[in-house]
């Protein structure tokens, strides 16, 4: 009956345009056109990415999509300097949508309100204007975005920038993090990497509601702290992922072989290794992965995204003594469908960037972590996976091979490696109760749905 009420109410939904930001903005379109909303996506056609695959997956919603005003010149830049261009997103896009939305409003005078990426933050002036509330999605951990919001205090208390020298040293604001630990970007322009961010925390506070994909059980302590330093209606009620079976909305064909070769495993005897959709990491780096993998005799699934390595094209570099020693036992593809890969019973352990998607996929699957974590804030949700929930090691002091061989050998094999397993099983169990009716992102949906139809 209540989702009867909701037919026709329609919500306009507005991802950052990223594969780790679209995933979790269409599982939330999906968990709220389940409760009887219409859906309406804008997306914004840039990045080189095509929207052709998500559209298929998904008939049941309206899509438009828009320009997102940067210039071929400017997107050239996307490879080195991600952040650069976010913080021309939020400048160059903002006529384009405008102007969607004022048709948008215009034609339907059944929507409801925007959801829009935090990091999108010029969108709450624009919605302003046409008297839209606006609700923030934040697609990473509490964790990370408690970090974001305390920038300016470690840059007055001199944690930032970064000093080689002090890596190891305690945030001692910010327990369990370490200097090291802190979000990393490289760019080219400090000053816009701190204006994203800080647009992204100031807009968000001045939000009517935040969405997160987390749940209590995982980040209780940040979850309170958040309350406490945003006064704005919350709602934790990830895992997203969870709520339905699989459904793709991947902006890249995801190689099917990937199963089909890990139905031919053992359970729990394969490692699998992505770094996500935006990473890239240095040919040696890369070189010591492959002999760890090599060395450490279990099978593995690689993932290798054209664009991974950089100043290479896929794995030409990998040497022959190295395909010769893993042939049979190792499997590399382009793009694998991750969620499958993570719940299939071969898989034994994730060595992971530690971007927040495949952290909560993982954690979701009860896969243990061996993390990598690159940049951003995966620095500090490798941090929580291997010291605060203890579901995974981090490899300290580089990729070297005989480190990842030694975290797999410590994982597959050993005591220490036994109770991360077990511990993250019960994590995983808590994560399965909160959806359940009674559990805490159940019901924070049910406050959600009827939070957004009281507008
Ligand atoms: N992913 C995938 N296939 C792959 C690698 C990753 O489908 O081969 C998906 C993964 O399941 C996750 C997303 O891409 O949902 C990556 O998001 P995450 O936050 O982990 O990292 P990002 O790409 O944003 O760095």
């Amino acid at each position: 009956m209540e989702e009867q009420g909701r037919k026709g109410r329609r919500l306009l939904l507005f991802p950052l345009p990223l594969q780790g930001h679209i995933n979790p903005m269409l599982q939330l379109a999906n968990i709220l056109h389940s409760k009887g909303f219409s859906i309406t996506i804008i997306l914004a056609d840039n990045f080189n990415t095509s929207s052709n695959n998500i559209r298929a997956n998904y008939p049941h919603f309206t899509f438009h999509t828009i320009s997102d005003g940067i210039s071929e010149d400017e997107k050239a830049k996307i490879d080195i300097d991600v952040l650069s261009l976010l913080s021309l997103f939020n400048e160059k896009c903002v006529p384009h949508f405008r102007k969607v939305l004022r048709e948008l409003v215009l034609e339907d005078s059944n929507i409801v309100c925007l959801i829009s990426d935090s990091i999108l933050h010029f969108t709450k002036a624009v919605a302003d204007r046409f008297k839209l509330p606006r609700l923030v999605l934040r697609t990473g951990g509490v964790c990370s975005l408690l970090i974001f919001a305390a920038i300016p205090l470690l840059r007055n208390k001199a944690y930032l920038p970064l000093q080689e020298s002090r890596l190891e040293e305690a945030v001692e604001e910010l327990p369990p993090l370490r200097i090291k630990d802190l979000p990393l970007f490289k760019t080219c322009n400090v000053d816009a990497l701190y204006q994203v961010i800080e647009g992204m925390i100031r807009e968000t506070k001045a939000s009517s509601g935040l969405i997160l994909n987390s749940f209590e059980q995982l980040e209780q302590f940040s979850m309170s702290k958040l309350r406490h330093d945003f006064p704005i209606p919350i709602f934790p009620i990830g895992p997203f992922h969870s709520h339905f079976p699989a459904s793709s909305s991947s902006l890249m064909s995801q190689d099917q072989t990937s199963i089909s070769w890990l139905d031919t495993r053992p359970p729990k005897s394969v490692i699998y290794i992505s770094f996500g959709s935006v990473a890239a990491i240095e040919v040696n780096d890369f070189l010591e992965i492959a002999w760890g993998l090599a060395n450490s005799n279990y099978p593995f699934l690689w993932v290798v995204r054209p664009g991974l390595i950089c100043g290479s094209e896929w794995i030409e570099l990998l040497p022959s003594e190295f395909l010769e020693r893993v042939d049979g036992r190792g499997h590399i593809v382009k793009w694998a469908p991750q969620q499958q890969v993570l719940a299939h019973p071969a898989v034994g352990a994730f060595c992971t960037h530690n971007g927040w998607n495949s952290t909560l996929e993982s954690i979701c699957e009860g896969v243990p972590m061996i993390c990598m974590p690159c940049f951003g804030d995966q620095m500090v949700n490798a941090r929580y996976v291997s010291h605060v929930w203890k579901v995974g090691v981090q490899l300290e002091n580089g990729l070297k091979r005989t480190n990842i061989e030694n975290a797999i050998r410590m994982l597959m094999e050993e005591e220490e490696g036994k109770q991360i397993k077990e511990r993250m099983l019960e994590l995983k169990e808590k994560a399965n109760l909160c959806l359940k009716p009674g559990g805490s992102s159940y019901e924070s949906l049910r406050s959600l749905t009827s939070y957004i139809s009281s507008f």
